[in-house]
C-alpha cells in the first residue's frame, strides 16, 4: 500500500470507554496539524455502511477531552461481518474519498479493521479503547485507568458499610476474560480476596481464607469478584455457598456493572488517548499502515494490527503475590 493520505475517517466502536474522546479529538487536531482532512463516522461500522458521516475541524472536538462515552456514538454492527455489509462500507468510503481509517474500540473492532483492509487492500489504524485492558502489544488501553479509579472508589465506600455492619461483602467487577480490573483494583481498595479468571482458587480454599481471615481479628470482608471468575458460576452462587459454610457471616453482593464504563477520564487516560491520537495519524502519514498504537515502556510503540488481536496478554504474576502477602 503505497497512497497519499489525505483524508481520514475516524470511528468508535464496540464498547464505550473514557478516554475515547479525547482520542477522536487528537485525531481530529492532529490532521488539521498537518493540513489534511478528517471525517468523523457515526456509530462504528455501521454508520460506515450507511455513509453516516461528518466532517470534522479542530473546534468540532472543543470541550470534549474530559467527558466520557463517546461524540461519534458506538455501535455493534452485525451487517459488518457480512461480506455484503463490507461492500457497501468500502464502496461509501470510496464515495467519501477517505484514504484510511482510524478505530477506536476493542478487539472485535480490529478484527473487522484486519478483514477490511485484507479483502479492500485499506490503511487502517487502530487504537486500543476498552476498559478491559486485555489487548496484546500495549501495556494499557484507554479507559482502564478511569475504571480502575472508579472500582477503587466504590469498593472504599462499600468497605464503610461494610465494617459498620460486620459483613461480608462480594463486589463483581468487569473483567470476562481478564482479571486486570480485578486484580488491581482489589489491591489499590485492600480486598481481602481476588478472583480473577486466570485462576481458579476453589471454593474450598475462598472459605478457609475467609476463616483465617476472621481469627485475625478482621470484622468485614471484602471480596472482589471479576465477572469471568471460575471459582463459582456466578457471585451470586458464591454468597449462596459462603452462607451454607460460614453461618456466622452475613453476605452481600454488589455488582457494580456499567457504572464502570462511565465518567469523566483519568489524567492518564487523557494524556495517553492524545499521544495515541498523535501516532495513529502521523504513522498513516509516514505510510505505516495495519498497525495499533500502544504504549511500552513509557514510549509509543506500533503493534501489527494481527498480532494485537491474535496475542495473548499475560497476569502479573508480581501483583498476584503482592495481593496474597496483603491480605495475610
Ligand atoms: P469490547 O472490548 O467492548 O467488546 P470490541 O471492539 O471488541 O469492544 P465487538 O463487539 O467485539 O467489540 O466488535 C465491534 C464490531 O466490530 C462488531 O460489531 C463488528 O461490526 C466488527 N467485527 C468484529 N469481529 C468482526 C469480524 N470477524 N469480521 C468483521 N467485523 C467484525
Amino acid at each position: 500500500m503505497d497512497i497519499k493520505i489525505n483524508k481520514i475517517g475516524v470511528m468508535t466502536s464496540g464498547g464505550d470507554s473514557p478516554g475515547m474522546n479525547a482520542a477522536i479529538r487528537a485525531v481530529v487536531r492532529t490532521c488539521a496539524f498537518h493540513e489534511i482532512e478528517c471525517v468523523g463516522i457515526y456509530r462504528g461500522y455501521q454508520g460506515l455502511i450507511e455513509g453516516d458521516f461528518k466532517q470534522m475541524n479542530a473546534r468540532s472536538v472543543n470541550n470534549i477531552i474530559n467527558k466520557g462515552g463517546t461524540i461519534l456514538k458506538s455501535a455493534r454492527s452485525k451487517e459488518f461481518m457480512t461480506k455484503e455489509g463490507r461492500v457497501t462500507a468500502y464502496a461509501k468510503a470510496k464515495e467519501e474519498e477517505l484514504d484510511a481509517l482510524v478505530v477506536i474500540g476493542g478487539d472485535g473492532s480490529f478484527t473487522g479493521a484486519m478483514v477490511f483492509s485484507q479483502e479492500f487492500d485499506f490503511p487502517v489504524m487502530g487504537i486500543p479503547g476498552t476498559i478491559d485492558n486485555d489487548i496484546y502489544g500495549t501495556s494499557s488501553t484507554l479507559g482502564y485507568d478511569t475504571a480502575l479509579n472508579t472500582v477503587v472508589e466504590a469498593i472504599d465506600k462499600i468497605r464503610d458499610t461494610a465494617s459498620s455492619h460486620n459483613r461480608l461483602f462480594f463486589v463483581e467487577v468487569m473483567g470476562r476474560d481478564v482479571g486486570y480490573i480485578a486484580l488491581n483494583a482489589g489491591v489499590g481498595a485492600g480486598a481481602e480476596e481476588i478472583l480473577i479468571p486466570e485462576e481458579n482458587l476453589g471454593k474450598e480454599r475462598l472459605i478457609e481464607s475467609l476463616k483465617r481471615s476472621r481469627l485475625s481479628g478482621k470484622s468485614s470482608s471484602i471480596v472482589v469478584v471479576a465477572e469471568g471468575d471460575k471459582t463459582g458460576e456466578n457471585v451470586f452462587e458464591l454468597k449462596d455457598y459462603v452462607e451454607e459454610n460460614l453461618p456466622e457471616y452475613e453476605v452481600r453482593v454488589s455488582v457494580l456493572g456499567h457504572m464502570q464504563r462511565g465518567g469523566s477520564p483519568s489524567c492518564w487516560d487523557r494524556v495517553l488517548a492524545s499521544r495515541m491520537g498523535v501516532k495513529a495519524v502521523e504513522s498513516l502519514l509516514e505510510g505505516k499502515t495495519n498497525f495499533m498504537v500502544g504504549i511500552k515502556d513509557t514510549k509509543m510503540v506500533l503493534c501489527p494490527i494481527d498480532k494485537a488481536v491474535k496475542g495473548k496478554t499475560d497476569i502479573n504474576l508480581e501483583l498476584l503475590r503482592v495481593s496474597d502477602i496483603m491480605t495475610t
